[in-house]
Parts: structure tokens; sequence; C-alpha cells
């Protein structure tokens, strides 16, 4: 049994939620969760969750329930712009556990329904806005005035994380990908038979100017998530906030017109489909993708950041969820040794968990790469490139480090030091 008896986690996402569950699941640690928003959010698109992280939801016992709301069609069938099928890809990679693409606000329901089936009050519309810590104890203090004391404190509180800022890493700052996103969800309902018929797995279409990615995010097919990422410049003239909200209205504003002009080479029933799911769109969100720089620190004291906290990565590997909830795994293992030092506890987590994320972060800057824009030469031989990848990996196989990636276990992982 840990010697520590609670934990305040700062954050209400994925990670949190995860870390709470597990924490209450294998340890005697007792956690409280306190969450910015008033409610939980309705704002994000699907999330992927594959292998590596999917058998961890089975151990934390909501796997069933995620797959009852979310779509594990696994083929990734990538086309050029001309709606030609480049080649397919597995996205279980000879992993064994499958994998799932879900709304962020159904994993949410399902993790927040399961923290309530194991007594884990969270508290909605609390700003932390200072941590103090003492001898053997850590001080939250919230904006409402109201304070909590605990053994420990988890900074689960995503890419612009307080606990970072309030504490853990003040000097660590979010940093644009170079890479801009609009997408949206729209409803099953709204397209017809043949265009629903080419709704299967994940769609990804390669164009001059980026990728589109059209994909159904529920398991009844209800419900269709599109996308479309491209290499976007940071605005630089004045405010950056004030940039982006005018290039959002701009995209937002002329996104059919756009998506019109890049997909009009696409022939076939796959062109058909993206025409006619761009006109039934009513509106899109725009986001900038952004990132945490690698080398941020992740523990101070009694704190500890989690998740994207510590270590938000580019959404292109579909791994976001996946390495915080492997976090949480390997936090509650190593809390498990009743004879370590937190500082001992929390510098162990750094040293194994440091090599995995540095992978994943640089996987995710990869697949995020082919989302540059390119001349009409440029764009054949990024096809090429595709083309002759997938076909190696359908005839020899997966790479052995992709499937290692998808196999890895974070259970599994040896705790001693070397
Ligand atoms: C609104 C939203 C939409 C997203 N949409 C997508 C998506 O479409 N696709 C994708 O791949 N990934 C998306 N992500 C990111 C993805 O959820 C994360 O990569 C992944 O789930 C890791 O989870 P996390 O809990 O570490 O961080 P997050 O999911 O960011 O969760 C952090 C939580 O902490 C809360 N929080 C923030 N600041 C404070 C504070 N000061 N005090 C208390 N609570 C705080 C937030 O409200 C949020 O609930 C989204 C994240 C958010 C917040």
């Amino acid at each position: 049994m840990s010697e520590f008896s609670g934990a305040i986690i700062i954050g209400g996402g994925p990670a949190g939620l995860a870390t709470a569950l597990r924490l209450q699941q294998t340890t005697n640690i007792s956690c409280r969760i306190y969450e910015l928003r008033a409610e939980p959010t309705t704002l994000g698109g699907a999330v992927g969750i594959p292998s590596n992280g999917l058998r961890l939801m089975h151990r934390l016992g909501v796997h069933d329930a995620l797959c009852a709301k979310g779509n594990s069609e696994s083929e990734m069938i990538v086309r050029a712009a001309q709606g030609s099928i480049l080649g397919r890809r597995d996205m279980v990679g000879g992993a064994t556990d499958g994998y799932l693409r879900i709304k962020r606000i159904d994993l949410l329901d399902v993790l927040m329904e399961a923290a309530e089936e194991a007594k884990i009050p969270i508290y909605y519309n609390k700003r932390i806005v200072q941590i103090e810590e003492g001898k053997d104890k850590v001080t939250a203090t919230f904006s409402d005035g109201t304070t909590d004391a605990a053994d420990i404190l988890l900074g689960c509180d995503g890419i612009h994380s307080s606990v970072r800022k309030l504490y853990v890493d003040p000097l660590q700052e979010p940093e644009y990908s170079g890479v801009a996103s609009i997408f949206t969800i729209i409803p099953a309902s709204s397209l017809s038979a043949s265009a629903i018929a080419q709704m299967k797995g994940i769609n990804a279409t390669i164009t001059q100017e980026g990728m589109f990615l059209a994909m159904p995010c529920m398991a009844t097919h209800e419900e269709i998530m599109w996308g479309f990422s491209q290499e976007v410049p940071l605005p630089t003239s004045g405010d950056i906030r004030d940039g982006w909200e005018v290039h959002a209205k701009e995209e937002v504003k002329g996104f059919k017109e756009k998506m019109h002009r890049l997909l009009q080479d696409a022939r076939g029933e796959w062109g058909a489909a993206m025409r006619e799911i761009i006109d039934t769109t009513p509106t899109v969100k725009f986001y900038p993708i952004y990132r945490l720089p690698l080398g941020g620190s992740w523990y101070k004291g009694r704190c500890l950041l989690v998740g994207d906290a510590a270590h938000a990565m580019q959404p292109h590997a579909g791994q976001g969820v996946s390495m915080a909830t492997e976090d949480a795994f390997m936090l509650a293992r190593l809390l498990q040794d009743e004879g370590k030092a937190l500082g001992d506890v929390f510098q162990r987590f750094d040293e194994i968990r440091r090599p995995r994320i540095t992978e994943m972060y640089k996987v995710a800057a990869r697949n995020g790469d082919l989302r540059q824009r390119t001349g009409p030469w440029g764009l054949v031989a990024k096809q090429l490139a595709i083309k002759l990848y997938l076909w190696g990996s359908g005839t020899f196989g997966q790479s052995a480090s992709r499937m290692g990636d998808l196999a890895y276990d974070v259970e599994e992982e040896d705790l001693e030091e070397l």
C-alpha cells in the first residue's frame, strides 16, 4: 500500500479521469477532480484510440461501453486527388486489441460514468490560482476562494495547463505546429445512400494543399466527421490571437468554395461522395494545431503533469488519449511501491515515459508533414511515395517499429532503475 492517501487532480479530461480511475482501482489513494469548465464540454471532434490505449481501457473496465459508442472500422483508404486508391492500411497494425474512433464527448461520458460509479468526486467551475507546498502537503487555491490540500497534485489540465504555468514549468509555452484544420461532424442522415456506402473506416484524400479526411465516428454510423488539414503560416501582424480569429472567419466563410476547388479533379463515386459531404455541411470549425516543445519539466515537489499538460503533441498520430492513459497506468504502478519517496516516483515516471512520448511526438510531427503544400510535381512524388509505402507495408507487413508502438504494453515496463 502506498504511504500517500490523497491526490488533487486538476482537469477532468481523459488524462484526469483515467488517472483518478486507475489510482482508485490499484492504490489506496483517493482522488478528487477539479474541472475548469462549468460542465463537460461538447467541443471537439473524434479521437482515435489504437490498440495500446484500448487494452488499457479494457483494464479500466470501460472498453465495452466505449465500443458500444465508437466506431471500430480500422481500415484506412488513402486516395489520390483524382479519387484513385493509392493504398490501404489497417490501423490495428498487427496488434491484438483493435482500434476505435470515438467522439471526444462520448469518451468523456463513459469515463465520467465510471468515475461516478467509483465515487470519485468531480467539482466544476474550478479555476486554480495558486499552488503552495508545505512540509508534507500541497495546497491548491481556487478563484472562488476555496482550497484543498493533499499529498499529491496532478496537473491533467491540457496543453494550456495552469499547473504547469503556475508552478511546474512556467517557461514552457505551446508552439504552433505549422498545420491548421477545419473540421465538423455531420449527421449521416443528410447524405444519400450512395455517399453513406462510401463512408467506411478512415478515408484520406491527398491534395496539393493538404489532406481531406472523412470517417464515421459512431458505432451506429449516425454521424460522420470530416476535416481538411493543411500548412498555414502563423499570423504575422499584430496580436496572434486576433490574427487567428480573422483567419478562422475567412476559412469558415469560404470553406465550400475552397473544398470544391481542391477536390474538383476527384472522379467516381468517391469524388461524388466528397462533394455531397461538403454541400450538406452547414458550417465548420477552424483550429490551428499547437503542441508543447519537447524537453520541458514534468514535475516539481509534490506536483506532476500528466497527459497533454506535460507533452501535448499534434493529433496526427492519433495517440493523445492513449499517451495520457499510459501515463495514468505508469503513475499508478509506481505509486504502489510503498518504500519510494514521491520525488523518486516522479523521476522514474519521467525516465520511463519520456523516450516513449518523444517517439510518438516525432511520429505525429512526421504525419503532420504529409499536409504540407506542394506543387503539381510535388503531389505526384508524394502520391508515389505513399503508394510505395502502403504497398510495402501491405506486402511485407507493418514496420517493426509501428507494430511495436501499438503492441506496447505500459504495464510490461521494467520499473527498476538500470
Ligand atoms: C475541447 C477539446 C477538444 C479536443 N478535440 C480533439 C479532437 O477533436 N481530436 C483530438 O485528437 N484531440 C482533441 N483534443 C485533445 C485530446 O482530448 C487530448 O490530446 C487527449 O485527450 C489528452 O487528454 P488530456 O486530458 O491530457 O487533455 P485535454 O483533453 O485537453 O483535457 C484537459 C481538461 O482540463 C481542463 N482544464 C484546462 N485548464 C484547466 C484549469 N486551469 N483548471 C481545471 N481544469 C482545466 C479542460 O477543460 C479539460 O477538461 C481536444 C481537447 C479539448 C480540451
